[in-house]
């Protein structure tokens, strides 16, 4: 383990970097964690990638490990299975085990990103400084070049033992890239997502099954909504970015509106805002990384989204970072030396996280089209809703 003088920087305070800096704080060490974005706990911030996510067994795993789990699970709705949505027709449950117990669960960002943020600041021994964005890093001797964006000035951080969470377009990775050995594989996907919102019903019901992620499977595209604390459900329409049905392809109201009365004719009635947020919120991309190796001469890590960006169809990217999170904690619990520990890191994690980028693409293809083949229905014994 480092001894608790070296100086811990954790660059980004997303999901990973904010549950890594209360990991590192538990076993006693100061920690520094440098965000590029303006703290949104204290300013709202423009709509970024999903509203909610759906958090499973490993992501829970990682939060009770630091005494989160209960309380996370407070604001999380159980997922049950799946609500699948024809164009025509009833709609077919099929559930995600033999039981209730077996189930993901809807849980905000937002909520989640605040709350382990200041869960680890609570420690007293985590500060977050935000509005610090890092542009250039040596790797190897642990030095970063950060740049405050409040003030425009740039300083100088030597001699620290420095943890890239900065996500899948990672500045802590982008300079890994000088090291001789490193290779990294970055596909984008041909599909984007735009997010869109299923208001809550009067007195604030849910106006379609709560404990559920439903989809509307249609072959090259899809719809999927998670269900939020507050009776809304947050929709993900993912498109192929050209062809004959794609962003490229609806680019007026009437086009949007008569897509989804031809295709999501039950979800149009619910999304009154569909014409408005489609065309105002952002479209997101979605890319696959694997790269190796994570680290550099027992200065330098990559975790989370930063040594593994995965499309996001198996709800796995969150959960397998916080699981990064539980496995390098106990490395360094017994591995004095930071090189041994961070080559012990990847040697443990690398295979998974290249398995469950693979499941994820292929997750794709059984979610907007499987889903709605008459023989998988059967294999999976749906039942009607
Ligand atoms: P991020 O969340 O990207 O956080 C990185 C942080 O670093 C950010 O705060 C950023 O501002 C900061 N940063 C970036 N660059 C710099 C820099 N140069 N200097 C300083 N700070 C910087 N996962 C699940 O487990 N379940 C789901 O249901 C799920 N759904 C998803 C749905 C969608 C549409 C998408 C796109 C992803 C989904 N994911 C899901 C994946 C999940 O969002 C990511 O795996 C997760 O956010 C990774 O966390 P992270 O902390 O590694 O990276």
């Amino acid at each position: 383990m480092p001894s608790n003088e070296s100086k811990l920087t954790v660059v980004g305070a997303g999901l990973v970097g904010s549950l890594l800096a209360l990991y590192l704080a538990r076993r006693g060490h100061t920690v520094e964690v440098l965000e590029r974005r303006p703290d949104m706990r204290r300013e709202t911030l423009d709509a970024g990638r999903s509203i909610n996510l759906a958090i499973s067994t490993r992501g829970l795993h990682a939060l009770r490990q630091v005494g989160l789990e209960e309380e996370a699970l407070k604001h999380a709705i159980p997922m049950r299975g799946r609500v699948i949505h024809p164009v025509k027709g009833e709609l077919a449950f099929q559930p995600y085990g033999k039981d209730d117990s077996q189930h993901i669960n809807s849980l905000s960002r937002g909520w989640l990103n605040k709350f382990l943020m200041t869960r680890a600041e609570e420690t007293g021994r985590v500060s977050i400084r935000f509005r610090q964005r890092v542009t250039h890093a040596d790797p190897a001797a642990g030095a970063l070049t950060v740049l405050d964006e409040a003030t425009g000035e740039t300083r100088e951080l030597r001699d620290a033992v420095v943890f890239g969470t900065d996500g899948s377009g990672s500045a802590v990775r982008q300079a890994l890239q000088s090291q001789p050995d490193f290779r990294a594989d970055s596909e984008t996907l041909g599909h984007g997502y735009k997010e869109l919102t299923i208001p809550p019903g009067e007195g604030g019901r849910f106006q379609m099954e709560k404990h559920a992620l439903h989809i509307w499977p249609r072959g090259t595209y899809m719809l999927i909504a998670l269900p939020n604390e507050d009776g809304s459900f947050t929709c993900t329409l993912f498109l192929p970015w050209e062809g004959p049905v794609s962003f490229a392809s609806l680019q007026t109201p009437e086009a949007l509106e008569a897509f989804f009365q031809e295709q999501f004719p039950d979800a149009k009635a619910l999304i009154p805002g569909l014409v408005e947020e489609f065309f105002s919120r952002p479209t997101g991309h979605m890319v696959t990384v694997k790269c190796a190796p994570w680290h550099a001469g027992g200065r330098t890590l990559l975790l989370g989204d930063a040594a593994h960006a995965i499309v996001p169809f198996y709800g796995q990217g969150m959960n397998c970072g916080f699981e990064d999170c539980v496995a390098l904690d106990a490395l360094l619990a017994k591995q004095p030396d930071l090189g041994q520990a961070f080559r012990e890191f990847e040697r443990l994690r690398k295979t998974n996280a290249d398995a469950i980028a693979d499941m994820a693409v292929e997750n794709f293809i059984e979610m907007r089209d499987s889903t709605a083949d008459p023989r998988f229905l059967l294999e999976k014994g749906v039942e009607k809703v």
